[in-house]
Formats: C-alpha cells, structure tokens, sequence
C-alpha cells in the first residue's frame, strides 16, 4: 500500500509540476519576511557553531562554508553575474542599474562603498594598534586622540614608497598588514606628523607646548 500511495503521490507530483511551483512561490512571496527571518537564524546559528552555513559540515573558522560548499558557492555566483552582465542589470543583485557607466545599481554601490568604508576603518585600527602597542598614541607627544592618528615613514621615503606601489588600489594599513609591518614605520598625531614633513624633523615638546598654547587661546 505505502508503496503504492508513493507511486501515485510522484506521479501527482509530476503532473502538476508548474502548480506546485506557483503555490511555492506564492508562499514564499506572501511570507518573505518570515522566510528571511528563519534563514537569518539558520546562518547565525551555523556562523556561531562553527559549521559550514550551507551543508552544516565543519569548516575552517574564519570561513562560512566547507571547502566544497565554497567550491559550489563560487561558480554559482560566477554564473549569476555571467548572467546579470549579458542582460545589462545590476552584476550583483540582478536588478536594472540606474547609471549607465556603473556596472552596479544605486544600492549595491552603496553598500559596497560602505563595506569598504568599514574594512578600511578596521585595517587602520589593526594597524594602529600593532605601531602603538595597543596604546593608540603619537609616538613623539603621547597624544591619545584616535581621529589625528596618521601614519609616519621614519625615514621620509614615503613619496617613493607611494609611487612604488602606485598603479592599483592602495590602502596603506592593509599594505602594513599584508606585509606582516615591516620596519620603518610609526605612528604620530596630525600635528607631529605635519612639524616633520614641513620642517624636517619631529617637534620638541617646547615647541608643542608653544603651539598648543597659541592654539587654546583661539579656542577660548
Ligand atoms: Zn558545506
Ligand atoms: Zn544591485
Ligand atoms: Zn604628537
């Protein structure tokens, strides 16, 4: 009988194929937001663990899916661009591009410009806090504020070093980072760093105190 009702349950199956398929978009159309909401919780729940996101497989830790999952993951997306691209929409989200020179709609742009603002925020405080030993200071005045921390080439070739790796994309942290921070860089605040680059060398703190002085006077 079991046998039989599976037979006849697959054949149903089979001769309403595009029904089913309506009836299923339909569901997941009239409950979206449920839908995401439980593939949100999944994902967390998986990141979490420590398993692979899609099979649920382990996996190495700072990865969301097992090598092979990876494998899938990849040409899939490669496809779905491949695709998006032939259409002329939007190579990310398949949507139609509101800029004719841009290969990405609006939001994706924007979502892309921010995730870079945000890698670029977290290369710098990487970088900051290995030059600093976790201080987050300027080597020179001990100045503890976090927004006039720059970046120093000890030895003035910082032009050189620029041109150097000019010709792609250069972000100076994520270079410190990649490059395991090689010698010859420190970190100093904005008024360290300009005494050094327009008189030549780093200020005393006379000098310091001189120009904090001038300056807290136009404060007041
Ligand atoms: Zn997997
Ligand atoms: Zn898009
Ligand atoms: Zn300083």
């Amino acid at each position: 009988m079991s046998s039989n009702s599976q037979e006849y349950n697959q054949r149903w199956r089979e001769a309403n194929k595009e029904a089913i398929r309506d009836s299923n978009q339909k569901y997941r159309l009239a409950h979206a937001e449920k839908i995401s909401k439980q593939i949100k919780i999944r994902y967390q729940r998986l990141r979490d663990s420590g398993l692979c996101v899609r099979c649920t497989n382990p996996r190495e830790k700072h990865k969301q899916y097992c090598d092979s999952c990876l494998k899938k993951h990849n040409a899939e997306v490669k496809k779905c661009r491949e695709k998006h691209i032939k259409s002329g929409l939007c190579r990310a989200c398949g949507l139609p591009r509101e800029q004719e020179n841009k290969v990405h709609c609006n939001k994706c742009l924007m979502k892309y410009r921010d995730d870079t603002r945000k890698n670029q925020e977290r290369f710098r405080h990487t970088a900051l806090s290995f030059l600093t030993d976790g201080k987050m200071c300027c080597s020179n005045c001990g100045l503890p504020i976090y927004q006039t921390l720059e970046f120093d080439h000890i030895n003035n070739d910082g032009a050189e070093h620029r041109r150097r790796e000019a010709g792609r994309w250069f972000s100076f942290p994520k270079w410190l980072i990649d490059n395991n921070f090689p010698n010859g860089f420190q970190v100093l605040c904005a008024n360290c760093h300009s005494f050094k680059t327009k008189g030549g060398k780093l200020p005393t703190k006379n000098e310091l105190i001189a120009a904090y002085e001038t300056a807290i006077k136009f404060l007041e």
